[in-house]
């Protein structure tokens, strides 16, 4: 799934940078990198063609001493239990970062959701659930959804685990409204890389979103909201790729048309009439000022990196950058704002469904983004003040503030 690097190893580097600066001893360093819990299940299900194929699933729980752990659930075919692990780890940094009582997990099947009725899907899901549903529910490990899963996915979720548990659905965020979702929710990590966005190019970098050139690897949740939010910034799309195909147009793609385009076509926006297109692989190298790789990890590599041309790289999708392109992009110059901060509004909004479950009660839109922004905002003032303490990345000055903060909880509870 993540091509040629290895996630987890990756994921370790970058705690390792930050491990240095806070003088963490090896002991404690193997306690906060290993995964508390890692489930291995195998789901057999009869395809609709009358076949029976086993499918593979994975829940990692990384760590919990801030709270219940919670992360999303992928379904890719390339899906591997490292990848799992370093997602899960990334959700526990992530979590500490914008400062919400949860650690982290990640889970997910290797399947690929394309080739599958809706009603093999479901069993499937349904499989996968009842299989791990026993480390589950809202004190312990709450799902949420990631690459190719979506609120549906959440509601069966929902579904099997109270047939179980009763009905309890803060054991699961990204809902349907009808079902306890949230307002917001959907919209909430394209929200959050679109505010982190801004705030680095107009304060850290001093310079005017409108106008600022934006392209994008990936159109679905992730990318296709912040590409909307930034549009309504000011700020001009000019180049998006996905799997099914990629357009450009500098003078700026018209973004709602571009978002209705693709739901029309199956989530992509290949055949877009409103842009030319081009090689989805050439997406780096597109003229633009900033990037927002929305779609896969480690993609942005000691092959890619040196060919980016936007002077800001904002990290919609997790661990899309190896350290090696981390190296490259310091050395010139390009500012990175990291997954653990950029993509936080989805933890965040998800930590904002856990708590109206649990009380019974619903927020207005309205009132979602703006405690969302207060949160990422918070974090983003809490970030820079490691970057500027220790001289550092803003990845690792994240990474800091998170090691530090899951550190004192540990502590504090008692090893
Ligand atoms: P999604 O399934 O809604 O969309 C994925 C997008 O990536 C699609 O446009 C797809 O065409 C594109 N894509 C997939 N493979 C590609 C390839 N090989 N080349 C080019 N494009 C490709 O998924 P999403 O929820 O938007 O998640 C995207 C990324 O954001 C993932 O890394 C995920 O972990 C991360 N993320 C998601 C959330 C969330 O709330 N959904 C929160 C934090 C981080």
């Amino acid at each position: 799934m993540a091509g040629q690097t290895n996630l987890f190893e990756n994921v370790n580097r970058q705690f390792d940078e930050a491990a240095d600066i806070l003088g963490f001893s090896h002991e404690l360093r193997e306690l906060l990198k290993t995964p508390y819990r890692e489930i291995t299940v195998a789901m057999p299900i009869r395809m609709e063609d009358g076949t029976l194929r086993v499918f593979k699933g994975y829940r990692v729980q990384h760590n919990g001493v801030r709270g219940p752990q919670k992360g999303g659930i992928r379904f890719h075919p390339d899906l591997a239990l490292d990848d799992v692990r370093a997602l899960a780890s990334l959700n526990t940094w992530k979590t500490a970062v914008v400062n919400i009582p949860f650690g982290g997990a990640k889970g997910g099947i290797q399947c690929d959701p394309s080739k599958m009725s809706p009603h093999e899907l479901e069993m499937l899901t349904r499989r996968y659930i009842s299989k791990i549903s026993m480390v589950l529910g809202p004190t312990r490990d709450i799902i949420s959804p990631d690459l190719n899963t979506n609120a549906q996915i959440m509601a069966w979720v929902m579904d099997e685990y109270g047939r179980k548990n009763g009905h309890q659905p803060a054991c699961v965020t990204g809902k349907p409204l009808e079902l306890g979702g949230s307002q917001g929710r959907e919209a909430a990590t394209g929200r959050g890389v679109a505010l982190c966005a801004r705030e680095a190019w107009t304060r850290v970098l001093g310079r005017d979103l409108r106008g600022a050139r934006v392209t994008l690897q990936g159109f679905g949740n992730v990318g296709g909201h912040s590409a909307r939010f930034l549009h309504e910034m000011g700020a001009r799309v000019v180049a998006v790729a996905d799997l099914g195909g990629a357009v450009r147009r500098q003078e700026g793609l018209d973004v709602p048309a571009l978002l209705a385009h693709a739901r029309q076509n199956r989530g992509t926006v290949a055949g877009f009439p409103g842009g030319e297109p081009f090689d989805p692989a050439e997406i780096w190298a597109q003229e633009g000022d900033i990037l927002v790789p929305a779609a896969l990890g480690g993609v942005l590599t000691e092959t890619t990196a040196p060919t980016v041309k936007a002077s800001l790289v904002v990290e919609g999708a997790n661990a899309p950058t190896t350290p090696e392109a981390d190296r490259i992009f310091r050395e010139r110059g390009i500012l990175l704002m990291p997954d653990i901060l950029a993509n936080a509004g989805g933890a965040t909004v998800s930590y904002f469904e856990w708590v109206q479950n649990l009380q019974h009660l619903f927020w207005e839109e309205a009132e979602i983004f703006e405690k969302e922004e207060k949160v990422l905002l918070q974090a983003f003032r809490d970030v820079e003040e490691q970057v500027r303490r220790h001289h550092c990345t803003w990845r690792t000055g994240a990474l800091v503030l998170a090691l530090d903060r899951v550190r004192k909880a540990n502590e504090l509870r008692g090893w």
